[in-house]
């Protein structure tokens, strides 16, 4: 009954831990998690405020498949501001979640035998969309000693006559690692002369604790014609139920081919939060993000040192995003049986390694509050110095 396609795709294993997680609590369990992907503040009041209005001024129905033109004005003013880069309202579509973006842009332009590089550690979605479209994953291995960071080097020996696309993900999930933008550059220079496509995914890009962001697309003209840009308000504004995303390309063409799909699947996505989002990416929300980024990398330096003491374990420090990727090599090379046991018997939810294709590691993400930090970290220690 199924097809072949949907047999090939594995569940995502950061829902799957979160959920079991948040399962175990609800019956009772004494669970600390570190495996949710998302931000533990509320959305910020003045969104909220906005999607009251939408529903009082009954803006209720289908809107245009990308999103209402004001919408799409606003992407336009965010990127350009934070960004420096231009683009037409034809240049954009709003998907349901980044997530949802990257599903339409793999459909569309990815062809069965097509090669898709992917920095190893990534985020568990991008092989299964591969997978998905008839694709093949190419992984560039990276570790702790490299800052979790491909060189051009290893860019240029993965690239082969069938590379349709290179994924970025600064700042990182899981690592936290930063591009900057002379590195970035660097990976320019290699996919020069080439007609590779880079797709730029920069959803962590207001979590920033060192130095500065730099969006893909903005290190060059080669680099802004072959980038699509994929950012969302899910973890900025602490919108991840609201299902907001959105995709930029100066390929008038690639985005119409997404409309075409998305108008047969999904059609706009829910039009209050179209109207909410307008003030978040109008920049009305900034102070809360700036609020929440204080209060991350608090966390941060907290987890981090505590993890540091122990001398099984060792973390780089991230500059951004709310993950830590914790070596514990000279344990455990199986991440996946570590994370099984010491959730069983000390109820710390981690989420292992080599589901973001690395061995030897967990994902600990700090989006949590300080007092579970401190006990989670404890309970983590002694596991590991019995282990
Ligand atoms: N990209 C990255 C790197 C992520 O961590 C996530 C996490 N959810 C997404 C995309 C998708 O986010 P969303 O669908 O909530 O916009
Ligand atoms: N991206 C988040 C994470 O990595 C949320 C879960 C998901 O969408 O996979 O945990």
């Amino acid at each position: 009954m199924l097809t072949k396609r949907v047999q090939s795709l594995s569940p995502s294993l950061t829902i799957a831990i979160s959920t079991l997680a948040a399962e175990l609590k609800a019956q009772g369990k004494d669970i600390i998690s570190f495996s949710a992907g998302e931000p533990d503040f509320n959305t910020p009041e003045i969104i909220k405020d906005e999607a009251k209005k939408a529903l009082d001024e009954n803006f209720t129905r289908y809107t245009a498949v990308p999103g209402f033109p004001k919408l799409l004005d606003s992407i336009k003013l965010k990127l350009k501001r934070d960004n420096n880069l231009e683009y037409k309202s034809s240049q954009i579509i709003v998907s349901n979640g980044a997530k949802h973006s990257l599903f339409n842009l793999f459909q569309t332009v990815i062809e069965e035998g097509d090669e898709v590089i992917i920095p190893s550690p990534y985020w568990v979605t991008y092989p299964e969309l591969v997978i998905y479209s008839g694709g093949k994953s190419v992984f560039i291995e990276t570790t702790d000693e490299d800052g979790f960071k491909i060189t051009p080097e290893q860019l240029k020996a993965a690239i082969t006559p069938k590379t349709k696309m290179l994924i970025l993900t600064t700042p990182s999930n899981p690592t936290g690692s930063v591009y900057s933008k002379e590195e970035l550059e660097a990976l320019g220079e290699v996919l020069k002369g080439t007609d590779i496509l880079v797709a730029s995914d920069e959803m962590y890009e207001k979590l920033i604790y060192e130095g500065e962001f730099t969006a893909t697309a903005s290190v060059s003209q080669d680099m802004f014609e072959r980038t699509i840009t994929i950012n969302g308000l899910s973890k900025s504004v602490a919108m991840t139920g609201w299902r907001f995303g959105y995709l930029a390309s100066p390929k008038d063409e690639l985005i119409a081919a997404m409309k075409k799909l998305q108008s047969q699947s999904t059609s706009n996505i829910n039009s209050i939060t179209q109207y909410a989002a307008i003030v978040a990416l109008k920049g009305e929300a900034d102070s809360d993000i700036e609020m929440m980024r204080k209060e991350f990398k608090k966390r941060r330096d907290l987890a981090v040192k505590l993890l540091n003491d122990s001398d099984k374990l060792s973390v780089l420090k991230p500059d951004g995003a709310f993950y830590l990727f914790v070596n514990i090599q000279k344990i455990s090379n199986d991440s996946m049986t570590f994370c099984k046991q010491i959730l069983e018997e000390k109820g710390v939810a981690l989420v292992p390694g080599v589901g973001f294709g690395s061995e030897g590691y967990f994902r600990f993400s700090f989006a949590t509050d300080v007092d579970s930090i401190k006990e989670g970290i404890t309970r983590i220690k002694d596991f590991c110095d019995n282990y």
